[in-house]
């Protein structure tokens, strides 16, 4: 019986599994950890390829299951946790983790930002999501969905979506179209964020009020300075901002600006 509140959609469909084990392609070292094995859908078919591998499962009648399933397929480490109060640094050994997970959607946001939190110590992610989640992630100026979520998250990686998956791939279906998507963080030197806490908020304030100009919509945080200072136009909407831009503008905000973030 699958639990709503955790938002448990188990896989089923064997097409789909194989084509997630191949996205991800582990390699002989790689250190994997899935979030949210659920019923062992991925888990099996990875561990029948690597090995060993390292779950995150927050429902305690999941736990058991996993672990005799398990035997017969390789050696895997079950953490009984909630994720988001998992430091993945220190799972990381003398490689960064490769993180998988057909996560549950209710938390998908704040698991992207736990991840971010820990992009030094992430290889890279394969996750499945919804499809207008995905969407989202993905976008680039100009489109309808890009906003936050895109700039936040490429920022910091690479994001390539990769296939959909229809509803009727899990039991139970969910309500919507889902996704799977590959992250990959850049370069801890490339990232070239001076203070990340005002990074977070510029953008936020930035696509607050998605009609405002960026001269009103950061009036708050720009208080005494021009935006035009920065390189930016002041009447620039943030959908058409580049991530490289929002950047440059949070790091000449930082060096010139007289606000607390
Ligand atoms: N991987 C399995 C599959 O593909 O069939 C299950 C996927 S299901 C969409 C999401 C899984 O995440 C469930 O097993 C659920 O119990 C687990 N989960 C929900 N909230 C969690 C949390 N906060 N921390 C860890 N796991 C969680």
């Amino acid at each position: 019986e699958a639990k709503k509140h955790l938002g448990q959609h188990f896989l089923h469909d064997q097409g789909i599994i194989s084509m997630i084990v191949h996205a991800v392609d582990p390699k002989p070292g790689d250190r994997l950890v899935e979030i949210g094995p659920g019923q062992g859908a991925i888990t099996f078919p990875l561990l029948d390829r690597h090995g060993e591998l390292t779950v995150i499962e927050f429902d305690r009648d999941l736990i058991f299951p996993l672990s005799e399933g398990a035997r017969a397929h390789g050696t895997l480490e079950v953490i009984h946790r909630d994720v988001l109060t998992v430091d993945f640094t220190s799972l990381a050994n003398e490689s960064r983790i490769r993180l998988v997970g057909n996560l549950p959607y209710n938390l998908s946001s704040p698991i992207l930002f736990h991840a971010l939190d820990h992009a030094a110590a992430i290889r890279d992610m394969h996750f499945m999501l919804q499809k207008e989640v995905v969407d989202r992630m993905a976008a680039g100026p100009g489109s309808k969905v890009y906003g936050r979520l895109s700039v936040m998250l490429q920022a910091y990686c690479q994001v390539i979506a990769l296939f959909d998956v229809p509803p009727g791939a899990f039991r139970p279906p969910p309500k919507v179209d889902s996704a799977v998507v590959r992250m990959i963080p850049h370069a801890p030197d490339k990232i070239g964020i001076d203070d990340r806490a005002l990074f977070a908020r510029v953008v936020r304030d930035a696509f607050g009020q998605r009609r405002k100009t960026l001269r009103n919509a950061l009036s708050q945080i720009c208080e005494g300075v021009s935006i035009e200072a920065a390189g930016l136009r002041p009447d620039a909407r943030a959908e058409q901002i580049e991530v490289a831009d929002f950047v440059r503008l949070s790091n000449w905000l930082k060096a010139n600006g007289s606000i607390e973030p």
